[in-house]
């Protein structure tokens, strides 16, 4: 049975480029570029509440790190160290091998770091904190949004809810492969948060569904929103044998989706255009935000008028949760 020491060495050391110290002494030592913030976040994985018991260790290797890239890309933050907690119920080597795996795959991608961390016995949970670069005064905000600015998302958000729903049976799929893999191997939308800056107003990534995160940035904005159901994109959803209603569903309360929600005036739809050409990633506008605090409304473009769109989110301490 390998020590904690040799698993460490064997699974988590790998040269480091851009840090002075990273894995084997107390402390990790990095340096932030002169004119540059430091940005930070942690997010925790446990079993039962984000994943399964037999959940792919590679999988999990990788979206341990995705989850927390996506908040950095939020803010339009370049990420670049990590630390990485383990709690472990059982030091089986097959299983740190292929989570190590997935972790560096995504790791590697996108350029971080591991610098550090811990390794414990108990029931299985990980947590990454993750820092990234930002040029000072750049970040991009939630509370940033103007009356009038675009609402935008990116990418394909509603995917990772449905792929959830065909694991639990709760729906049948004609073709699941896409929500699948965005389920279990979220894509960070870092390029797309850095191109962003100077560009969005405001910004936040849709781990807890489009309404309840679209709630958040309209209440640090201090302004509401008027949504186009005409204009969600559901293409995808209804690609993967969802029906109408289930796909809007999914998207507008569904978790577990990494994209990004963001605001930018309407001056700025050409160059939003030609970005999400060259990033070769969707942005669709799906509404506007307005000056009426706290109204966060749906209007189905068929003549009815607007309804509050219901913003509950998935709140792990929600009585529905
Ligand atoms: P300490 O007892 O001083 O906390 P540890 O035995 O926890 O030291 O860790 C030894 C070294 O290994 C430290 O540099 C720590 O950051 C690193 N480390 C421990 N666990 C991990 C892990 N899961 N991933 C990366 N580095 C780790
Ligand atoms: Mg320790």
């Amino acid at each position: 049975m390998p020590s904690e020491f040799d698993l460490i060495r064997r699974y988590f050391t790998r040269p480091a480029r851009h840090t002075d110290l990273a894995v084997g002494d107390d402390a990790a030592l990095f340096r932030v570029a002169p004119g540059m913030q430091l940005a930070v976040t942690t997010d925790t994985l446990t079993v039962g509440t984000h994943f399964f018991h037999d959940a792919s260790p590679r999988d999990l290797g990788w979206k341990t790190l995705a989850v927390n890239l996506s908040d950095l890309a939020a803010m339009g933050a370049s990420p670049r160290w990590a630390t990485l907690a383990l709690i472990l119920p059982a030091a089986d080597e097959g299983w740190i091998a292929a989570f190590s795996e997935g972790f560096f795959d995504c790791a590697g991608r996108y350029g971080v770091e591991l610098v550090g961390g811990d390794t414990t016995r108990g029931p299985l949970a990980m947590t990454v904190t993750l820092f990234g670069e930002v040029p000072a005064g750049q970040a991009i905000t939630r509370a940033g949004g103007q009356p009038g600015d675009d609402l935008w998302i990116s990418g394909w958000p509603g995917l990772a809810a449905l792929g959830l729903m065909h694991l639990q049976n709760r729906v049948q799929l004609a073709d699941a492969g896409q929500a699948l893999a965005a389920l279990h191997r979220p894509v960070p939308r870092v390029e797309a948060g850095e191109a962003l800056r100077g560009i969005a107003r405001a910004m936040l990534d849709i781990s807890d569904g489009l309404a309840g995160d679209l709630a958040h940035l309209c209440e640090c904005s201090k302004l509401g929103a008027m949504l186009d159901a005409g204009a969600l994109p559901l293409a995808p959803l209804i690609a993967a044998g969802a029906d109408e209603s289930l796909a809007r569903h999914a998207l507008l309360v569904g978790g577990d989706d990494y994209e990004l929600l963001f605001s930018a005036p309407p001056e700025a739809r050409d160059v939003l255009a030609a970005l999400a050409l060259k990033l070769d990633l969707p942005f669709t506008r799906i509404g506007q935000l307005t000056g009426e605090a706290g109204s966060i409304l749906l209007a189905d473009g068929q003549g009815a008028s607007p309804r509050p769109l219901d913003a509950r989110g998935y709140d792990h301490f929600a009585p529905h949760a």
